[in-house]
């Protein structure tokens, strides 16, 4: 989830807006500040209408921040680093790097989430009694924190149904990891009750729009769109886990890379190497030994030909602040996490000193898999293919 809009950090913890969370603020102002709250409570001038559908909309992205930030640090207590909290138009998503070492530490990184909007709940409900015994004539304000309890209790609830990526998900998950002593045959399990889950959510929807009840329809079945691709590919990403597991990012990477110097130009490169190696991908060394960015054949061919005797190799390199780095002997699924940026799919390795050593791109990533595949294979089933059809990991949905 990329976050556009940066809030800053809290915590210590990097927090944004994905701009997609605009369209659910203004759904929340509009339903609630030109529908609901002027059906419910009539009376009021439309300004105070207006002003407490606002009010309405940033108290319950406030609380989902809190439910999210709980998560983070939770997991932070737990050793889990975060990498960010995004709020988007679904809802919320804590960003975690790495797995929970212990069913225990799964468990509890999942549950602080829905306690917290229970809470959350709770203290809105507490408010809104508050100001209808005590204030005469604030029955909006009243019904306005009416209205965020639910919302809260809601959000729990929903989450916490055992269905992954969701968080009730990763309690089941949590439970038969504790039970079979196999995370991945857990996860895959909690992965399949998120798809299954996903598609009761869509024919849900489905029923709902044809019967006449349009947009709440739309948006289940969207939140179950969402659910079936999220509850796939965390299946696809455990498995691929399992089959890599123990596999280094020396075992996989390319050796003895083809470089180049900063300085040289893109012609200079073709006629020296690149009609020579086969090669997609050369990482610039400066003068004194250090890594200085990465030119792939397509940042070459983006160049017109006229331009490519004056264009210096730095000019087009994906910078070296950019490219993802490992160091050989990490785990290569911890690499395969990190490959982002601007860097076509590939990724530099580095010794301690900063040399560097190896290269790692999309064909030496397959190669890899297909080795590893055919080497379980030969080893006959194992966890993953074991799992029972039962059905049976985090993100929040509004
Ligand atoms: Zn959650």
């Amino acid at each position: 989830m990329r976050s556009s809009i940066p809030l800053g950090r809290i915590g210590g913890v990097r927090v944004g807006l994905n701009i997609s969370v605009l369209v659910i603020v203004a759904i929340l102002v509009f339903g609630l500040g030109f529908g609901r709250f002027p059906a419910v409570f009539p009376g009021y001038p439309r300004a105070a209408y207006v002003l407490a559908g606002v009010a309405a909309a940033v108290l319950f992205m406030a609380s989902l921040l809190a439910h999210e930030l709980a998560h983070a640090i939770m997991a932070r207590h737990e050793g889990v680093e975060v990498s960010r909290i995004t709020l988007w138009l679904l809802g919320g998503v804590a960003e975690l790097r790495g797995e929970p070492r212990s069913p225990g530490a799964d468990l509890k990184i999942a549950v602080v989430g829905p306690a917290t909007s229970l809470l959350a709940g709770v203290v809105f409900g507490a408010i809104a009694l508050l100001i209808s015994g005590l204030v005469s004539g604030a029955a909006l304000a009243g019904g306005m924190f009416a209205y965020l309890a639910g919302v809260n209790v809601l959000l729990a609830l929903f989450n916490l149904v055992p269905a992954a990526p969701l968080d009730g998900g990763r309690v089941l998950r949590a439970i038969l990891w504790a039970r079979w002593h196999d995370r991945a045959r857990a996860a895959i399990a909690a992965a399949r009750a998120g798809r299954w889950f996903g598609y009761v959510l869509i024919a849900v929807g489905f029923l709902q729009v044809v019967t006449g009840r349009s947009f709440d329809g739309l948006w289940l079945a969207l939140i179950g769109l969402f659910l079936v691709n999220a509850a796939s590919a965390e299946e696809q990403q455990t498995r691929l886990g399992t089959v890599l597991h123990g596999i280094r990012v020396a075992d996989a990477m390319s050796g003895h890379p083809v470089v180049a110097s900063p300085d040289e130009t893109i012609s200079g490169l073709i006629e020296r190497v690149v009609m020579r190696h086969r090669l997609s991908t050369y990482p610039l060394v400066a003068p004194d030994g250090t890594f200085a960015g990465l030119v792939t054949l397509n940042r070459i061919r983006r160049v017109e030909p006229e331009r490519r005797g004056a264009t210096r190799l730095a000019d087009i390199a994906c910078p070296p602040q950019e490219v993802p780095r490992a160091r050989p002997e990490e785990p290569l699924t911890d690499l395969l996490a990190r490959m982002e940026g601007c860097a076509d799919g590939r990724a530099v390795v580095l010794d301690p000193a900063g040399r560097l050593v190896g290269l790692l791109t999309p064909t030496d990533i397959s190669r890899t898999i297909q080795m590893a595949d055919l080497r379980a294979t030969l080893s006959g089933p194992r966890g993953a293919d074991l799992a029972p059809p039962y059905h049976g990991d985090h993100r929040d949905a509004a």
